[in-house]
């Protein structure tokens, strides 16, 4: 629309034009109640209503069966580093296995390890985490009570693009910046959680589908905030929740669905990827260090041959309508990120850009 920009920001991130149109057409008076969703109370019937339809529909676009609880938790992505391990420990005195694979995998292990025991069962630190280790070189313990790992590190972009197998040990992944990216079997995790920031919504909360086998034995000395089945009971809502994030997940649940669902969002996530990607892969000034095998769909990271110009292409991006593209403080660089909510004629034009900035400086 006009005045809008391409936003390429990793996180909070852009969310789908009409979802926004959506939220300011019933912004003073949703559906004729003459009150605003950020001035209702959580547990009228009309929240309630928002609340569990847009539980519904998340469990039909990712086929979610009773045998999992679909929780709305705040704290965000970080809030469930410390409350996997305080569930899934429990007072049980077991360890977690983590797979490190980059920053916020390496941040969740930190977070574990001052609540309760878990071990690093493989480590990418080697190859700067540019590549995912060989699944034959994990160091699995088979007595774990979960493996832990992040589906898509969103810094450098490395994205698992199979489920790793871990038998019979429950398998939790931090999927932040790439839930709804494409469709999922969930029945193969014990926790799936995600930040909404990203690829679902405002900031302020963390879609949290446990399997209800691992709630209920939480451990005994902590907040009941962070207790799963109590949350569960509550309908997550053991406190006052942020309603408006709840509610913008629902439209965004919405559109999906209106959509074509997660395949058709798998098939464009591919393409506007792959079109970077390859046009990254054939210019002499820019390049990506990933792994081809594990390069994310949802966030391509680049560099520059000639670093002495990081600054001059975000000045002359920004100018050009094209935002949020500088690299995480921690890795530098540049990056794209391309949630579903980022059209393909903005991967258009932020390859039209680079090249004619490869022309004029290259
Ligand atoms: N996990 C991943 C993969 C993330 O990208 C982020 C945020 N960038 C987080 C966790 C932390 O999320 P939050 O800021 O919501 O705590």
């Amino acid at each position: 629309g006009p005045g809008r920009a391409w936003n390429f920001s990793a996180g909070p991130a852009m969310l789908p034009q009409a979802v926004m149109e959506q939220a300011q057409a019933e912004l003073l008076d949703w559906q004729g109640t003459g009150i605003s969703v950020l001035e209702m109370g959580h547990r009228t019937p009309e929240f309630l209503q928002i609340a569990q339809q847009a539980e519904a529909d998340l469990r039909h676009l990712l086929d979610i069966s009773d045998d999992y609880h679909v929780l709305f938790l705040q704290g965000g992505g970080t809030g469930q580093f410390g409350m996997v391990p305080l569930n899934l420990l429990g007072d049980s005195g077991k360890s977690a296995d983590y797979l490190i694979t980059g920053h916020w995998s390496q941040l969740a292990h930190k977070e574990a390890v001052r609540i309760a025991r878990a071990r690093v069962a493989a480590d990418g630190a080697t190859t700067n985490y540019c590549k995912i280790p060989d699944r034959a070189d994990w160091q699995l313990d088979p007595d774990a009570a979960y493996v832990y790992y992040c589906a898509n590190e969103t810094l450098l972009g490395v994205e698992f693009h199979d489920t790793p197998d871990t038998g019979d040990v429950p398998l939790v992944a931090d999927m932040t910046s790439n839930l709804l990216a494409r469709p999922l079997d969930v029945s193969r995790f014990g926790v799936v959680f995600a930040g909404m920031q990203k690829n679902i919504g405002p900031t302020g909360m963390a879609v949290v589908i446990v399997r209800k086998d691992l709630a209920g034995n939480a451990r005994s000395n902590m907040p009941s905030l962070e207790d799963y089945a109590l949350q569960a009971k509550a309908g997550s809502m053991l406190n006052t929740p942020p309603t408006f994030t709840w509610y913008m997940a629902g439209l965004n649940f919405r559109w999906l669905l209106d959509n074509g669902g997660l395949e058709a969002m798998a098939a464009a996530n591919r393409r506007k990827a792959d079109k970077l990607y390859r046009f990254i892969d054939a210019s002499s000034l820019y390049y990506n260090e990933i792994d081809p095998a594990c390069r994310s769909d949802m966030n391509v990271h680049f560099r520059l041959r000639d670093e002495s110009l990081q600054q001059g292409v975000l000045e002359a991006a920004g100018a050009a309508g094209l935002k949020a593209l500088a690299g995480h403080r921690v890795t530098g660089g540049l990056r794209a990120s391309l949630y579903n909510a980022m059209p393909e004629a903005g991967v258009d034009a932020l390859i039209d850009f680079l090249g004619e900035f490869e022309r004029r400086h290259g």
